[in-house]
């Protein structure tokens, strides 16, 4: 999988890629990740990629053209199965949706700034808008960050032990159950008898147990039960 970044802010975005699992994907060649700094297609000396917005008001606007010229060029490198501009009223972000993008080959995630972008670009030059939730952030660096992580850490391979993906909170609507670690007792507080019986059925059932215990309470609506 190859995933490009556009992003007039490289700096913003480059530390979730350069650490643990989002690193080692990448050591590992399971993806690509490239963040590609939109100043590089500035057509001014300055290297502008923001301007006035048309009809006053505060707040600067993202330009087309750097955004299309940057556009142009990765796409005459490779064929991309989509363009996902981030924004706050795209399509909201799911495992659902994490499971679809993880499927696809080559995807550019677009991250605006200021006000957004020229409302062009979410006219010609995208395919898709993606939201992470119900808030503005100053810039979609974080957004595209999270949805990267989302959808990298599904391709299989990325993940030392791959059924760790498929038990997380999410993926078969029902709250990951609660796990523990050593020591056994720590000030009087134990961990479940069940969990160190070394009996596998046992343990599938109190996971399961307590996964749908858990989703009926804090996620009613995974049940359908709302
Ligand atoms: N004026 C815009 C918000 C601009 S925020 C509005 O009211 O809708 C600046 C940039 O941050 C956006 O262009 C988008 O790329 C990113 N962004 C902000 N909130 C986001 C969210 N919830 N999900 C995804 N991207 C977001």
């Amino acid at each position: 999988m190859h995933i490009d970044i556009v992003t007039c802010l490289p700096r913003l975005i480059e530390s979730p890629f350069s650490d643990s699992i989002l690193k080692r994907a990448q050591a590992k060649g399971l993806v690509e990740v490239n963040i590609i700094d939109l100043r590089d297609y500035a057509t001014d000396k300055h290297k502008s990629v923001d301007d006035y917005a048309y009809g006053g008001g505060a707040g600067m606007v993202m330009m087309i053209e750097p955004i299309d010229r940057c556009l142009e060029d990765l796409k005459s490198k490779r064929h991309y199965d989509d363009i996902i501009y981030m924004s706050p009223d795209g399509e909201r972000f799911s495992q659902s949706l994490a499971n679809q993008l993880s499927l696809k080959k080559n995807l550019v995630l677009l991250c605006g700034h200021y006000k957004g972008v020229d409302e062009r670009v979410r006219q010609h030059l995208i395919t898709g808008e993606i939201s992470i939730g119900d808030y503005v952030l100053s810039g979609g660096e974080l957004a595209a960050a999270v949805v990267a992580d989302a959808v990298v850490r599904l391709i299989p391979g990325v993940l030392s032990d791959e059924t760790s993906a498929l038990s997380d909170s999410f993926q078969d609507d029902l709250i990951a159950p609660p796990v523990y670690t050593r020591p056994a007792e720590y000030k009087g507080w134990r961990v479940p008898d069940v969990l160190m019986s070394g009996h596998e059925k046992k343990i599938d059932e109190w996971r399961h147990e307590k996964s749908l215990e858990r989703t009926r309470s804090r996620r009613p609506d995974l049940l359908g039960e709302v």
